[in-house]
């Protein structure tokens, strides 16, 4: 069963902007420019729009939580993360600004997985043993894009919130007890899937699409991606 989810937030025009130190280094193997995030000062900007504190921004491909998110997850016990506190210097909406102003985190996600390399495209993912940067071929039809990523489950630490391991990308995710919880606590401004055409999680879903606050979303989720991605599902215990 596939339990892991991408996830990030909406990026609305009332989005938060932070930026924090990033380290840049050369990787030794495919002499890359590979960047090591940074949590150590994380500032925020409040854009000009919007009336209603989101409870996930992301921002410069961080994920960035309220602290009533946080609240719950550590009052959950969700494991695979560290919230590093943001510092909110300017709130230029007027809206925002009259209200009283909640703590931020970004989210360290701390938890791992491996990719299957050989579903990443046909070359077996071309990947860098040393930084995991993925450089196919040029004519490969998988060059901008993977073909798909599927995790390999009995690699999975078991974290609610796991990056790849074996694949460097922005890219988070996150177990189905993480969306359950947004589904009940009705978080607002997440989009989990995005990556996955027809199968994604919104809010507010597009025509057609999925939200994460109907109560079946989990249902209706793997009734999609069986229909997508049959062979996913023809396992010996099924
Ligand atoms: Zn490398």
């Amino acid at each position: 069963m596939l339990c892991i989810f991408e996830t990030r937030g909406f990026n609305p025009p009332e989005a938060l902007i932070f930026q924090d130190g990033l380290v840049v280094e050369k990787c030794p193997a495919c002499g890359r420019a590979i960047e090591v995030d940074s949590f150590k000062e994380s500032r925020a900007w409040i854009g000009s729009q919007g009336a209603k504190w989101p409870d996930v921004c992301c921002s410069l491909g961080k994920l960035v939580l309220h602290e009533r998110v946080i609240d719950i997850l550590t009052g959950e016990g969700l494991t695979g993360f560290k919230a590093h506190p943001a510092t909110i210097e300017q709130i230029k909406s007027k809206k925002l600004a009259a209200q009283p102003t909640p703590q931020y985190y970004i989210i360290e996600i701390q938890g791992g997985v491996d990719i299957d390399l050989e579903e990443l495209d046909d070359d077996g993912g071309s990947i860098c043993p040393i930084c995991f940067y993925r450089n196919p071929r040029d004519d490969s039809p998988y060059r901008w894009s993977p073909k798909r990523l599927v995790p390999k489950l009995e690699t999975w630490d078991g974290s609610d919130f796991v990056r790849l391991r074996n694949l460097r990308n922005a890219r988070k995710f996150c177990s189905k007890r993480f969306i359950d919880l947004a589904c009940q606590h009705r978080w607002t401004n997440f989009i989990f899937g995005e990556s996955l055409p027809g199968v994604g999680l919104w809010e507010k879903p597009p025509k057609g699409g999925l939200s994460y606050l109907d109560p079946e979303w989990f249902e209706k989720l793997t009734e999609r991606v069986k229909a997508k991605h049959p062979d996913l599902f023809q396992t010996a215990s099924s």
